[in-house]
């Protein structure tokens, strides 16, 4: 299995690992957003937060609230973002689930501002109707 993030696990691809424990991995991002941004992976190979099991989310978020505020504290960050790509549509380039955290600074102004649309008459609900219909618990 071509998967970079088992191999770094693996210590076969070398990384600035930050943090391990039984269920999750973490380590800084080859190319930051800005420096300090980690990369929290599970260790089990799952795609993203399509097929992930509420579980193994949870190790991942918990390590998360772990490390955001050293994070935060080791680059001085005013504060932290976080983000998950979920497939390619979504700019998902490895597709072994992991959540981006982000120290952010003051005006750093690293991202565009982000494009918004609109509902027509009636839409939105229609649409919260179809999404309420489509949840099943994971
Ligand atoms: P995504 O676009 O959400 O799939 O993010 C994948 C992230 O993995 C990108 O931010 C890359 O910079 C990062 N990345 C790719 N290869 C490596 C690597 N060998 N070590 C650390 N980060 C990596």
């Amino acid at each position: 299995m071509n998967d970079l993030f088992l191999k770094i696990i693996k210590g076969e691809i070398p990384s600035a690992k930050i943090y391990e424990d039984e269920h999750t991995f973490a380590f800084l991002d080859i190319n930051p957003h800005n420096k300090g941004h980690t990369l929290v992976i599970p260790k089990k190979p799952y795609r993203n937060i399509l097929d992930i099991p509420e579980e193994t989310l949870c190790h991942m978020i918990k390590t998360v609230r772990t490390l955001a505020p050293a994070i935060q504290k080791a680059t001085g960050a005013h504060g932290i973002n976080l983000g998950m790509n979920n497939e390619r549509a979504a700019g998902q380039e490895i597709f072994h689930a992991h959540i981006h955290i982000v120290p952010r600074f003051e005006d750093d102004n690293i991202y565009q501002p982000a494009k918004h649309t609109s509902y027509s008459e009636g839409e939105k609900e229609a649409l919260a109707e179809a999404i309420r219909k489509h949840i099943t618990s994971t």
